[in-house]
């Protein structure tokens, strides 16, 4: 099993000096390797087109090929990085392709502020008596608020506008014993950032973190009338960027304490599958915003299920507001917030109804439910890698 440990890390202004190195000389091999595999692609395309392929060439540059090329001319600048992590960097091009070949967006360059983060895969960094060692970096302070389980596996260095972070991701061997299952719930989550339960209960996020985002709309205006390029609107860039950072924080904070609520009261818990759910619907930003948030209480739900023995299951969300637990069609705009059924007479808050139906989808429901896509283990692994490209 796999758990992920986060700790904030101290560099001095020196080391910090060489972490934002390494960032950029990876930067810029990403986008450089990212080019060299677009051409090469564009010029399969046209030999295609035209009919010219030479038998025998390989289709795409590889992995391989660019790690060859790599540890055969490098230059100065990444001489001054720990070889490994120029490889990692050369493995999340490849991993873009993939992710890409399977139906994800088009691999993007990355800007001087997106790209914020390197990977060492294997060695490299060390970790004793709570003094944090990286080839080619240095000595570099670190806080332990919590002990490390199992045996670390990748350490992967963060920045986060003006604070750096550390996150090791550890192999842990421990056997996990099923719990029987006792309580259920099904959970709806809505654009409303609130959440029912099927027993009705509701849970609304704390009002600090709605301050903050009504803050951040207020920010985000103040930009938007800044010049462009100008040094006020990098200014107001980076307050805005510390207000996202804080809802982030206050989200997740938010996040942790809930789903331990949860697996600690329920043996059984079913959310609606909302990679699904974003397929059907359209986008708008305050739903991509909510939903991200749901997302991230889903993860962390199903990991602590996961560590105590009990089960988080996702199902098909189609029309699970628009049916009743009789199984009865209730069609229901958005605006109308009590179901009432024609068929069996229920009259009930919609959020709640909504709960049940998705409570009944699970597969052990014994009713009808239909099981979430098969793939969706697959497709979580993608997003994690495609999140550590991206930032978080
Ligand atoms: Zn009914």
């Amino acid at each position: 099993m796999k758990k992920a440990y986060q700790f904030r890390i101290y560099p001095s202004k020196n080391q910090e000096v060489k972490l934002n190195r390494t960032l950029s000389t990876c930067r810029y091999l990403y986008n450089n390797s990212l080019e060299e595999r677009r051409r090469e692609a564009e010029l399969n395309e046209l030999e295609r087109t035209f009919g010219v392929t030479p038998w025998g060439k390989p289709e795409w540059i590889n992995y391989y090929d660019q790690a060859n090329n790599l540890s055969e001319s490098k230059t100065d600048y990444q001489k001054e990085v720990f070889s490994q992590v120029l490889q990692n960097t050369l493995k999340r091009v490849d991993r873009s392709f993939k992710n890409f070949f399977n139906g994800f967006g088009y691999p993007r360059f990355q800007g001087r502020n997106r790209y914020n983060s390197f990977t060492y895969p294997q060695s490299g960094f060390g970790l004793k008596d709570g003094k944090l060692t990286l080839s080619k970096i240095g000595n570099i302070k670190i806080i332990l608020h919590r002990e490390i389980e199992g045996k670390i596996k990748t350490c992967t260095i963060k920045k986060d506008i003006d604070q750096w972070y550390i996150t090791f991701s550890c192999d842990i061997d421990i056997p996990i014993i099923p719990v029987g299952i006792k309580t259920k719930t099904g959970i709806d989550v809505g654009l409303s950032s609130l959440m029912t339960m099927s027993n009705g209960e509701q849970i609304e996020p704390p009002k600090f973190l709605r301050k903050s985002e009504k803050k951040l709309t207020r920010e985000q205006i103040h930009l938007s009338k800044k010049k462009l390029r100008s040094k006020n609107r990098n200014k107001q860039r980076i307050k805005v960027a510390k207000v996202h950072r804080r809802i982030r924080n206050q989200r997740k904070d938010f996040n942790q304490k809930l789903s331990t609520t949860l697996v600690n009261t329920y043996d059984h818990i079913v959310f609606e599958d909302l990679q699904i759910k974003n397929m059907v619907k359209n986008h708008h930003l305050a739903k991509s915003i909510s939903d991200a948030g749901w997302s991230q209480l889903i993860n962390l739900t199903k990991s602590k299920a996961e560590y105590a023995g009990k089960i988080v299951e996702l199902v098909n969300p189609r029309g699970t507001s628009q049916v009743c637990i009789c199984g009865h069609p209730v069609p229901k705009k958005l605006s109308m917030r009590i179901h009432r059924c024609p068929d069996c007479g229920l009259v009930a808050d919609r959020d709640h109804v909504t709960a049940n139906v998705i409570e009944s989808r699970s597969s052990t429901a014994g009713t009808a439910g239909f099981q979430a896509c098969l793939s969706n283990l697959n497709r979580e692994a993608m997003k994690q890698e495609a999140t550590l490209l991206v930032g978080w």
